[in-house]
């Protein structure tokens, strides 16, 4: 997806996050904003320099290598965009046990979640990720494989799909981030480890049922 889309997408789901936060969250705003936008524009960067889009990469793009089948470029996208998530909020209930916002990376809380926001726009992607439409959901029918003979037609697939934010499938996308962002914070607020474990264990599984539905068409191998 161009950088373009990845930064309006992010944007607008922060917006519609923080919008919604009760005054008593409204302190953790600058730990979300420009960062997570910097981040999610910053992963097709790194994987660029990085080795671009070796195999282990195709996950931060929710993509697959040759050598992978669907299903486990599936399970790796879902647990990349998963660890990240827990990641963000186990510094997020960090920040809440160090009581103050002063000399708090917020690096900590908006990077992960900023991999995630990427991962997740990427799944909405046409080129990367194909959904097929039942009702208002859009389900993962076909993970992509992604070759050096793709990069012309991707980029221009994806410069279309990111001019207009008001399809269907970019405002789920869009919905996808402010709930992943959600989740986070409302799984961090859990006092206790076990508490916090189980509550963001159940969350995911929802999250995924709403966003991450598969309908994979070769046999889970
Ligand atoms: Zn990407």
């Amino acid at each position: 997806m161009k950088l373009f889309g990845h930064e309006a997408m992010s944007r607008t789901a922060i917006a519609q996050f923080v919008d919604g936060l009760p005054p008593n969250l409204k302190f953790i705003e600058p730990f979300l904003a420009e960062d997570i936008v910097h981040h999610s524009l910053n992963r097709d960067v790194l994987d660029v320099f990085g080795g671009h889009w070796s195999d282990a990469g195709q996950r931060h793009h929710f993509m697959r290598a040759a050598n992978e089948t669907e299903h486990q470029a599936y399970r790796n996208g879902l647990t990349w965009i998963e660890k990240n998530g827990r990641e963000a909020a186990g510094s997020l209930r960090r920040l809440y046990a160090h009581g103050t916002t002063r000399n708090f990376n917020a690096g900590h809380i908006a990077g992960p979640l900023g991999y995630a926001f990427h991962a997740l726009q990427d799944s909405y992607a046409p080129m990367h990720v194909t959904r097929k439409t039942v009702g208002t959901d859009h389900i993962i029918t076909k993970i992509h494989v992604y070759t050096q003979q793709d990069s012309a037609v991707h980029g221009a697939s994806d410069i279309c799909a990111s001019k207009n934010l008001d399809t269907p499938l970019n405002q789920d996308a869009i919905a996808a981030c402010r709930e992943f962002t959600k989740m986070v914070v409302v799984a961090s607020l859990e006092r206790t480890d076990p508490g916090y474990l189980a509550r963001w264990t159940s969350l995911w599984r929802t999250f995924v049922s709403m966003f991450l539905r598969e309908q994979l068409a070769f046999p889970a191998r």
